[in-house]
């Protein structure tokens, strides 16, 4: 493959690549923001975009937020947005459950390993589900749970899908129930495999670290509906009928944003150096994903000619 296109202070070149694009997905912590702190120029960049008439996609992984919650992050940061230009790793896993899973009633029952956004939006797609922010699941395990876990009587037998997503209060209770719906049949979901999350100064737990318990006691992998899942893409496609070879993935980490965007066969993908991954990731030997076109940060971009 072609070595990537550095576009950093080369108007002729980034003239070139925004005129190949009408629809770009934005991946949205490292790229525009790290953490709280929106980076500088950002706002300015999507008017730019904006302007030349490009439709932007705000395509995130973060399965505690939903689309609400997410769009008001993005106004606290002063960026405007509407809320059905935004795609997150919970939104995607609810429309995959309620349009195209479409287990039939009674048994599709989801028990969420999670927090609050995960269950807005499956809530807002009619899909029923226990568990999630249930403040009866946040304690020890007892004697009489290992009991009633053992004969099923703790167990709700509508539940056809265990989904996962980044829980902070993950306890051994949690992972028993979600374990004994798994081995019961339930089909095993999670919102996205990011393994650490990261905050501006260093790295906590991400949601794959959450599902890796699971997968280690059946042995199965989930169906995961957050990048660089296909299953993101296809709902991303279906609902914004995007032509792919007019859409370009950005992003900051090459195993999530970039794989994302060359497995889903895109027109392009740019790599930003302003968030996990650096240059030296994608140069090394055995890379997951080489984007097409890099920058040191996306507003860069302003130094089209107009
Ligand atoms: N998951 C959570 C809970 C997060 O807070 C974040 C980033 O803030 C992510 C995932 C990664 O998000 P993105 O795909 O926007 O980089
Ligand atoms: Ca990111």
């Amino acid at each position: 493959s072609q070595a990537p296109k550095y576009l950093t202070g080369d108007s002729a070149a980034i003239n070139e690549f925004l005129d190949k694009f009408d629809v770009f997905l934005l991946d949205c912590d490292g790229v525009l923001w790290s953490g709280d702190h929106v980076f500088e120029g950002i706002v300015e960049t999507l008017e730019m975009l904006r302007s030349r008439g490009k439709r932007v996609v705000f395509v995130t992984n973060n399965s505690t937020k939903d689309r609400p919650a997410y769009q008001l992050k993005l106004t606290n940061l002063g960026i405007p947005s509407n809320v059905e230009e935004i795609f997150g790793s919970s939104y995607s896993a609810a429309i995959y459950i309620s349009r195209i899973l479409k287990l039939p009633a009674p048994k599709n029952k989801v028990f969420i390993i999670g927090e609050s956004g995960m269950e807005s939006e499956l809530r807002a797609e009619g899909v029923p589900f226990i568990g999630g922010t249930d403040p009866a699941l946040r304690r020890d395990i007892t004697p009489e749970d290992f009991k009633k876990l053992s004969d099923g009587s703790l167990l709700d037998p509508d539940v056809g899908i265990v989904l996962v997503g980044l829980d902070f209060h993950i306890n051994y209770l949690k992972l028993s129930i979600a374990y004994q719906y798994l081995r019961r049949g339930a089909k095993f979901i999670a919102t996205n495999l990011d393994n650490l999350l990261p905050t501006g100064e260093t790295f906590f737990p991400g949601a794959g670290s959450i599902s890796i318990p699971l997968v280690n006691m059946t042995g199965q992998t989930p169906l995961t509906l957050g990048k660089p899942s296909q299953a993101m893409m296809d709902a991303i496609e279906g609902k914004f009928h995007l032509d792919r070879a007019r859409t370009c993935m950005v992003g900051d980490r090459l195993n999530t944003d970039i794989q994302f965007g060359v497995e889903g066969k895109l027109g392009g993908t740019l790599h930003v150096l302003t968030g996990v991954h650096k240059r030296e990731d994608w140069e090394a030997e055995n890379a997951v994903a080489v984007p097409a076109y890099y920058a040191d940060k996306l507003s860069d971009l302003r130094g089209a000619t107009s």
